[in-house]
């Protein structure tokens, strides 16, 4: 009886910290992250806040970092502080380069850092870029994660931009709004601006490996204006 007793007991416990283990969809993911820009090149710039892209892609790429990590994944970066990075080429090599020593692999997704920008201080939008078909499922996840964030969908494009187009890695450029409009760069220097698209990043990459695990993730089509440069 005392040994029943023991045993509902302890089962009773046992249940609740088993809860707090989690698998999460991040688990024994390798992930390589890019803060575009860097050193001596800034970027896009907001005039008004002195606010450059650079720093603000390497804000959100550290906070990122430390959210994907305390999820359970691991995390390799291209630049960590300030450094001027010669080439995209050069990045690419960085991420597998990071990987290979870390976990002696390739890395499973690359995701490059980036806001856009525009002469029209009041203009945003999410735009997302990738390359390859296989890109694909990824852009189309961070995509739909990003565009709540200013509500305005400036799609995708496709096809040798950025660093997305080396070394056949599964990659997506994101730019997540314009750090050109007064209200971004405002929000980044004194608001949450930079944790909303943390958030907003890690949901994204969450829906994207969750998918994949799945295998029922079906990436959607990459069509979008594809208007305008992106910084
Ligand atoms: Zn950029």
């Amino acid at each position: 009886m005392k040994k029943i007793f023991t045993a509902v007991l302890l089962s009773a416990i046992a249940i609740p910290l088993f809860a707090v283990q989690a698998i999460t969809p991040f688990d024994g993911t390798l992930i390589a992250i890019d803060a575009g820009h860097g050193g001596t090149e800034t970027g896009a710039v907001n005039a008004t806040y002195g606010v450059a892209e650079k720093n603000v892609n390497l804000a959100v790429v550290l906070a990122l970092k430390a959210k994907l990590e305390s999820a359970g994944a691991q995390v390799v970066l291209t630049r960590e502080g300030d450094e001027t990075i010669s080439s995209r080429r050069e990045r690419v090599g960085m991420a597998v380069d990071k990987c290979k020593a870390l976990a002696n692999r390739k890395c499973d997704v690359l995701l490059s850092v980036h806001h856009n920008g525009s002469s029209d201080t009041a203009h945003d939008g999410a735009l997302v870029i990738y390359n390859e078909k296989q890109d694909i499922p990824l852009a189309t996840a961070l995509h739909d994660a990003l565009v709540p964030l200013t509500g305005q969908d400036e799609g995708y494009l496709s096809g040798g931009y950025g660093i997305t187009v080396y070394n056949h890695l599964i990659s997506a450029l994101t730019e997540a709004y314009y750090i050109t409009n007064d209200t971004e760069a405002e929000a980044f220097l004194n608001g949450n601006r930079v944790q909303e698209e943390v958030d907003a990043q890690f949901a994204g990459l969450a829906d994207y490996f969750t998918n994949k695990s799945s295998d029922s993730g079906k990436g959607g089509g990459g069509k979008g204006n594809g208007k305008g440069p992106n910084k």
